[in-house]
């Protein structure tokens, strides 16, 4: 985020452990267990080269991380942004590993990516970029081994040709049966009815939950969203359904403040015709005081470690939602936590998107074709039944909600490795 606070590369893996550090010792986690979960059990770093529009070639370097495959098949996004590296890898693949389990999915977590800005490449580049790094990941990844998805700066035809190119390496007769290699593909190609809001319409749903909770509603609610990619906007799209007011949005290219509020629809376009939402407002706002706005709720809806000691103290919202992963670090949370801001956790909060990809790979797997209906009403039950467990367990335990968050997907891996034993 150019116009926010510095972003940082690294700090992302020391941020998740101290989460699961503080829940293994408030659940008290049988030991061997935290041992296995404190530690990846794979880390593909692949190199290739690809050919440029210019007819140079150029290495890229690509990476998986499989953190943790108790509960099932790993799974996970892939990101092509700057700050991609195995620390982000490993961080993400591990978040991905409680969200999972939290959703009560079949599933554990893996993250990787490639370390590039997507912007400085053309379509045809980006094509030959993804269908050589899914050819080196090779039977790294797999329908029933390890399924990627979209995470920052992917997107539905970057999972078609992932899809396609895994598939164009088995024999013809084996290649339907491989579709589920990845989710978030187009709905033309196997890619499921809502797949591409669900993300935005969960974090909605946990916020309507918080809502509920706090006797109260989001209509009329100023918020402000850090993001407009995918899970930004979806938000905004249903925030907006629901009467709220946005009245900031940042993202690389700029930070916009209208406290009037601002349609998300038009702002879409905007961003579609100018490549940035730069100048969507007359007048521009210090990208550093972003969090500091008068507002109601926050959703980060970006990169890792932005709300931090540097800027908790300033925020004003009564709760933040994070859509984004590991958007606050363990510093801003205390400093929030003692200001009585609410947090609804990442892997809480955005799971919408992995329990759409999850229908997908059901639909792809059966043979079935889901319609959106089925999507959201399955989507929303799942979600709130989480929030309420969260909150029950946070009661239980007297603990915030992120740690609570963790006690729940902890305690379901743990009884897997229990039953299981360790082999041999
Ligand atoms: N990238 C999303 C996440 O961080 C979705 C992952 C998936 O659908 O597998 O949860």
């Amino acid at each position: 985020m150019a116009t926010t606070t510095k972003v940082r590369k690294t700090g992302m893996y020391e941020n998740v452990m101290r989460q699961f550090e503080r829940a293994a010792g408030v659940m008290n986690l049988d030991p061997s267990v935290k041992k296995i979960l404190a530690i990846t059990n794979n880390e593909i770093v692949v190199h290739f080269p690809v050919k440029m529009d210019n007819g140079d070639v150029q290495v890229f370097t690509g990476y998986r991380v499989q953190h943790n495959n108790a509960l099932g098949p790993y799974k996970g996004g892939l990101r092509y942004h700057e700050t991609v590296d195995l620390d982000a890898a490993r961080a993400l693949a591990t978040w991905m590993t409680w969200k999972t389990s939290l959703a009560g999915l079949p599933y554990g977590g893996g993250k990787g990516g490639i370390q590039i800005d997507p912007k400085k490449f053309s379509q045809a580049e980006l094509e030959r970029i993804t269908r050589r790094f899914t050819y080196a990941l090779g039977d790294n990844i797999g329908p029933e081994h390890d399924i990627p998805a979209p995470d920052v700066n992917t997107n539905a035809q970057m999972m078609a040709w992932i899809a396609d190119t895994y598939m164009s390496t088995k024999s013809p007769a084996e290649r339907s049966k491989n579709q589920h290699v990845v989710t978030g593909k187009p709905v033309g190609s196997g890619g499921l009815e809502g797949r591409d809001r669900a993300t935005g319409f969960g974090v909605v749903v946990t916020l309507e939950a918080w809502a509920k909770l706090r006797n109260t509603t989001l209509e009329g609610k100023k918020y402000i969203v850090q993001g407009f990619g995918n899970v930004g906007y979806w938000t905004a799209h249903f925030m907006n359904k629901n009467g709220a007011v946005l009245v900031g949005v940042q993202d690389a290219t700029g930070t916009i403040y209208n406290p009037d509020g601002m349609d998300p629809e038009d702002l879409l376009q905007y961003q579609k015709d100018n490549a940035t939402i730069h100048g969507y407002t007359d007048h521009d706002f210090d990208g550093s005081k972003f969090f500091g706005i008068d507002c109601d709720i926050i959703v980060p809806a970006a990169l890792g470690n932005q709300i931090t000691e540097e800027n908790a103290g300033n925020i004003k919202a009564r709760v933040i939602a994070e859509g984004a992963n590991g958007p606050t670090d363990t510093e801003g949370e205390a400093i929030l936590l003692a200001n009585g801001v609410e947090i609804i956790p990442d892997i809480l909060c955005n799971s919408g998107g992995v329990i759409g990809s999850y229908y997908e790979w059901l639909q792809n797997r059966n043979g079935e074709i889901w319609t959106m209906d089925d999507v959201i009403t399955k989507l929303r039950k799942k979600l709130e039944d989480a929030f309420d467990k969260v909150v029950h367990t946070s009661e239980e335990y007297k603990t915030d909600w992120r740690t609570a968050a963790y006690i729940v997907a902890l305690t379901r891996i743990e009884m897997a490795y229990q039953q299981r034993g360790i082999f041999p």
